[in-house]
């Protein structure tokens, strides 16, 4: 990643994209800079990021493709959402050193004239959840799983990048409604805590050579709910276990992000059409967003008491200065992360 010279206190630090990635990003796709503070606009605040929350869908946004949102332009700052103190305020409602949730992007500071941004109350929950837990990833999981999986008590609920945000209240949430909950994970390290931890009933290391034995052998009564985050060789192992009239909320296929489209390995379409028609399947891709109007309050209650009462248990992963965040980034996307992966940008 380059650096521009001569940073001083009066100035903003932010990472731009500098170039698309063919492939996994590197850092040479990242560009450090720093720009003069900016100043409070008419009916905004002035924010000071203190935690970035760094998520697999910024990869998409480094591409130039069709999606659901516009890609990041080049020399554009890279998107995100952050934790942020208010510095100064312009806004009613808002004053100097609230907490605040700002989609701020990769940056020390922001002027933000923006929606209403949902003020966080330190001395209810640890302001790093709302990034996490009870933030974006906590509400995918809730809404994908109880909206769209629909687990039962005595069902199969599956579920890949387990440790991480996203995957580990998917377990979670389906224990608490009496579901059988299969954790998939990279390494031993992730799988014992996802068992001992997280209180899945199993969870198999998706490295491992015989992984697709493994699962079979962790799902006696195949798979009511498998919740996809991964895509790739998981989808492969899974697919025959899937019980009729299995539900599969589509929520992530981090295994191709960097792939343009073409991941290596043997065409599982033909196989996928005919488990879905043989098998009355439902698969069902959803963006969290669309939920949010119905769902994101009773998702509030139900994981703050949870969190609260220790049936529900998080993980951070979090690294140093604003600097650090594309090698932050570019580890997630590998699998180097173990918990919810933030930025501490400043105290
Ligand atoms: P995580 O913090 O769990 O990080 C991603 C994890 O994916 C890695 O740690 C790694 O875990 C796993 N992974 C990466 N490559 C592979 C691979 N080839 N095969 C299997 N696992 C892999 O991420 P989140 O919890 O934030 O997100 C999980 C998924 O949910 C992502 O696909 C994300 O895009 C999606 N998502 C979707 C949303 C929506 O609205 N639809 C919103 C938020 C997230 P390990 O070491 O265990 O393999």
């Amino acid at each position: 990643m380059s650096r521009e010279a001569g940073v001083s206190e009066s100035s903003v630090k932010q990472i731009v994209l500098a170039s698309r990635p063919k492939g996994p990003p590197t850092a040479e796709n990242f560009r450090l800079e720093e720009v003069p503070m900016p100043a409070l606009r008419a009916g905004g605040l002035l924010l000071r990021v203190l935690y970035l929350s760094l998520d697999p869908y910024m990869r998409g946004r480094m591409d130039d493709r069709k999606s659901y949102a516009k890609p990041v332009g080049i020399g554009e700052v890279m998107i995100g959402e952050s934790v942020c103190e208010v510095v100064a305020s312009d806004r009613p409602g808002y004053a100097a050193g609230d907490i605040v949730l700002a989609h701020t992007g990769w940056r020390t500071h922001a002027a933000w004239d923006g929606p209403a941004s949902r003020k966080l109350d330190p001395a209810l929950a640890p302001i790093t959840t709302a990034l996490g837990v009870l933030g974006m990833p906590g509400f995918t999981a809730y809404a994908g799983l109880y909206v769209i999986g629909k687990p039962k008590a005595g069902e199969t609920v599956a579920v890949a990048a387990a440790s991480g945000p996203v995957g580990s209240l998917v377990g979670q949430l389906a224990r608490m409604v009496g579901a059988r909950a299969v954790g998939i994970a990279g390494g031993a390290e992730k799988c014992r805590y996802a068992t001992e931890e997280l209180r899945f009933d199993a969870a198999i290391d998706h490295r491992a050579p015989n992984f697709a034995q493994q699962l079979a052998v962790a799902c006696p009564k195949g798979i009511d709910v498998y919740f996809e985050n991964v895509g790739g060789a998981v989808w492969q192992a899974v697919l025959p276990l899937l019980n009729t009239f299995a539900r599969v909320p589509v929520c992530g296929l981090i295994a191709h992000y960097s792939g343009g489209g073409q991941v290596a390995g043997p065409n599982l379409l033909p196989a996928t059409m005919r488990e879905v028609l043989t098998k009355s399947l439902t698969l069902r891709g959803f963006i969290n967003y669309e939920f949010s109007a119905e769902h994101f309050a009773p998702f509030l209650r139900t994981v703050a008491a949870g969190l609260a009462d220790g049936r529900i248990r998080y993980r951070e992963d979090i690294t140093n200065g604003l600097e650090n965040a594309p090698a932050a980034f570019i580890g997630m996307l590998e699998g180097r992360n173990f918990g919810k992966t933030l930025v501490r940008v400043a105290h």
